[in-house]
Parts: structure tokens; C-alpha cells; sequence
């Protein structure tokens, strides 16, 4: 007997993975937390049945949120990471050496627990002595900072369920004040693809845009998300991300990357016009 696992994308169009073993499953205070084996994907975590990441392609999501970031913002030392209990986001600015503290926002302990045990490849880097782990709302948490942070990397679920406040005017207006006045808002902003996901991106671009000066969005290819088109938002009070990047330094770091290059990271910021256009619509 075959096992797949089936993310409803639209009402009409659904994505499936054949499984060899559910390795892990919980509901927590939160969410159904399931951890899948998989032939084509390795394994992956699921979050009340949408696709989180997976061992296969889990590079080009935690390489693009962080490396576009820390090459537009070379001196960043004090980090905030909203939601990314999987360990990925962690991972990947842990190869700064020039980072000092990173905070971890994750509501969710349950989910940091499962990736331990069985994602080590994402969530090794949970237990490195410059992550500080708090275990609540993150829109709660940035309510409190001000003029703290060099960067905050919101890497959260989609907007519903315990992830719907980390996209609202509130929560990038308080990120606005927990930011230095250098600092910069990288999030994870949806897909234009699809009409239900492409509204959530443009609500979002909306309201980073009427918080932040320089707000811009650019694009990976990721193959277990929705359409595979996936988006980041960049945000910032004065640092321009192609502009103000320092690539001639990024290159000398020896920061070995499997996606993020610093070609790509100028090209990233090149969207399709259909995308352009979404973004514009809402845009002042
Ligand atoms: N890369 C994934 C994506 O783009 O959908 C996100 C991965 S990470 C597992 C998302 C995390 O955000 C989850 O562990 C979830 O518990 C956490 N999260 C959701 N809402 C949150 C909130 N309000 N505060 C802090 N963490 C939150």
C-alpha cells in the first residue's frame, strides 16, 4: 500500500509526495506538527498539513533568507529570528562569524523538540551558546525592543493560524521600532502565484511598505512551496539591499553555498512583470 502526503495548493491543484514513513506526529498548543521520510524529498515537517521544509530543498529557502540580508548588511551582530524553530534560518547565519546573539522567537516549543530529534540537520544549530531560544509570541516579543536589533529575519508560517499577526501594520511598525536606525526586515512574503497567496503577498507588501522607506521584494525557486515561486520582502529604514551589498567582502568570506551567490542576489531582485505589477498595485 502506497502513502502520500498531499498539500492542497488551491481548491484545484494539489501537490503530493510519496512517503516511505511518518517518523513523528503531535498536536500541540498550537498546531499538528508531522514529520515525514520521503523517497524524492528526505524528510520534511509539516505544519497543520502545509509543507515547511524538506531535507532536499530546505538550502535554497535558509540560504535566501539570510545571505541577501547579511551581504546587504555586512556589519549585523544583534539578530532577531521570528518563528524558525526548525533550526534552518539559525544554521545559516551561525557561518557569521561577525554575529554575536541571535534571538529566536519560536511560539512553539514542540516544534523545536521534533527537529532536534529528527531534522538535526536543520536544528543542530539550536543548541550553539549564541542562540537564545524564547518560546512565545513573536508578536508579542517585538512589542518590547526598541532600537535593538541590527536584523530581524521573520521566518514564520503563513498568515492564519498562529502565524496571521506576524503580517500585520502592528507587527512591522513595532519591527520598525526594535530595528536600529541601520537595521533591516527580511520576511518570508508568500508566493504571487497562486490568487489566495498572491493576495496574502500583496497585504503584506502593503504594510511593510507604508512602515519601512526601502522596501523591496525578491524571488527563489522552491520546488516543495506553492507554484515553487516563493517571495522574501526586504526592509529597511536606509540600506538599499543591491546598493548598500558589499560583494567583493561577502566573496572573501569562504561562506560555501549551494543556491545564494552574489550574481543571483542582484538578479533575485528582478521579478516578473506579473509580479511587479501585483507589488505596485499596493504600493503608494
Ligand atoms: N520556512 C517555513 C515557511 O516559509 O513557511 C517556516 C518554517 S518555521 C517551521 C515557521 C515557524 O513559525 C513555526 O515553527 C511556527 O511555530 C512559528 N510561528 C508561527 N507563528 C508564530 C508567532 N506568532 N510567533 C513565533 N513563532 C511563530
Amino acid at each position: 500500500m502506497e502513502l502520500w502526503f498531499t498539500e492542497e495548493h488551491t481548491k484545484n491543484a494539489r501537490f503530493s509526495i510519496k512517503v516511505k514513513r511518518a517518523l513523528f506526529n503531535k498536536t500541540s498548543d498550537f498546531q499538528r506538527i508531522d514529520i515525514f521520510e520521503s523517497e524524492e524529498y528526505g524528510r520534511f515537517l509539516t505544519l497543520d498539513g502545509y509543507m515547511m521544509l524538506t531535507e532536499k530543498d530546505e538550502f535554497i529557502y535558509h540560504e535566501m533568507i539570510v545571505h541577501v540580508p547579511m551581504c546587504a548588511k555586512k556589519d549585523a551582530k544583534n539578530i532577531l529570528v521570528i518563528g524558525g524553530g526548525d533550526g534552518g534560518t539559525a544554521r545559516e547565519l551561525l557561518r557569521y562569524d561577525t554575529i554575536e546573539n541571535i534571538d529566536l522567537v519560536e511560539i512553539d516549543e514542540d516544534v523545536v523538540l521534533s527537529c532536534k530529534e529528527y531534522l538535526p540537520f536543520v536544528a543542530k544549530s539550536l543548541d550553539d551558546e549564541r542562540v537564545h531560544i524564547f518560546y512565545e509570541d513573536g508578536l508579542k516579543f517585538v512589542r518590547r525592543y526598541e532600537n535593538a536589533y541590527d536584523m530581524i529575519i521573520v521566518d514564520s508560517t503563513d498568515p492564519f493560524g498562529p502565524g496571521e499577526g506576524l503580517f500585520t501594520k502592528e507587527f512591522y511598525g513595532n519591527c520598525y521600532k526594535a530595528l536600529k536606525k541601520d537595521g533591516v526586515l527580511v520576511n518570508q512574503h508568500e508566493s504571487p502565484f497562486y490568487e489566495n497567496d498572491a493576495a496574502a503577498c500583496q497585504r503584506a507588501h502593503k504594510r511593510i511598505a507604508d512602515s519601512f522607506p526601502i522596501s523591496r521584494v525578491y524571488s527563489a525557486h522552491i520546488p516543495s512551496y506553492p507554484s515553487g515561486h516563493w517571495l522574501f520582502g526586504f526592509a529597511s529604514k536606509n540600506i538599499h539591499p543591491v546598493k548598500d551589498a558589499d560583494f567583493d567582502y561577502w566573496n572573501t568570506l569562504g561562506i560555501k553555498t549551494k543556491y545564494y551567490n552574489t550574481n543571483l542576489h542582484k538578479g533575485a531582485f528582478y521579478l516578473p512583470s506579473y509580479v511587479w505589477d501585483l507589488l505596485e498595485e499596493v504600493e503608494k
